[in-house]
């Protein structure tokens, strides 16, 4: 499925988009971002990841974007599952907090001290994140997995990644995402397995 045409990377997400772009551009595959393509962010988006698993709300971003556009689509739908919580807040971990009103740092801060409020007193701190890279195109579909197993600590460590991040000590690095260089974290997360692994069966397709 390798061809020379750019891919849409659909997300809203600076945090992906710094973890992506780098990736991308390392394969020798042009990208265009949303802002790049004109599609102003819509209501209409605020539908689109509404099932239980990320495999299906990463393919319906990728699919939504692809409609608008035209291109061949890239998107991906990821969290984090907390084995103490039954594998929660997973699909839901962007608006595990219930604040519609907060975005951006504000939203992370808002999820990650519930996230430490629902762990108080739990005696297991392991979780994993998960992702779901998906693309969506004329010459069909595709989705890969990636995940990354850590625990959940006390207190934050680190400013760097995102969202739960500074909270996620990854066992591969012995550090948190939130202390990790941006290559660090690509190597052994989620994401970096899911996209990697995504290329690879682009390449073979
Ligand atoms: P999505 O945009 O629906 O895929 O939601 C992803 C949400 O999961 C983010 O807003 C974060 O709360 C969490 N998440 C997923 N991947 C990461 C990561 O790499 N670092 C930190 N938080 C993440």
């Amino acid at each position: 499925m390798t061809r020379s045409s750019p891919y849409l990377l659909a997300t809203r997400s600076g945090g992906k988009l710094r973890e992506l772009e780098p990736l991308f551009a390392g394969a020798g595959i042009e990208v265009i971002t949303l802002e790049r393509a004109g599609i102003a962010e819509s209501p209409d988006e605020s539908g689109i990841e509404v099932f239980s698993s990320f495999e299906e709300n990463a393919l319906a971003k990728a699919r939504y974007f692809h409609a608008l556009c035209g291109l061949p689509t890239l998107a991906d739908d990821s969290g984090l599952e907390v084995h103490a919580l039954g594998g929660d807040p997973g699909v839901r971990s962007k608006r595990w907090s219930g604040r519609a009103d907060l975005s951006g740092v504000a939203l992370d801060e808002a999820n990650n001290a519930g996230l430490l409020l629902a762990l108080r007193g739990q005696r297991s701190r392991r979780a994993r994140y998960v992702c779901v890279a998906a693309l969506a195109g004329t010459r069909g579909e595709l989705t890969r997995r990636g995940e990354v197993e850590g625990e959940i600590l006390e207190e934050p460590r680190g400013a760097g990644g995102f969202g739960y991040d500074p909270l996620f000590f990854a066992a591969e690095l012995e550090k948190t995402f939130g202390e990790a260089s941006l290559q660090e974290k690509e190597r052994v997360s989620h994401r970096g397995r899911a996209f990697r692994e995504l290329l690879r069966a682009m390449r073979d397709g």
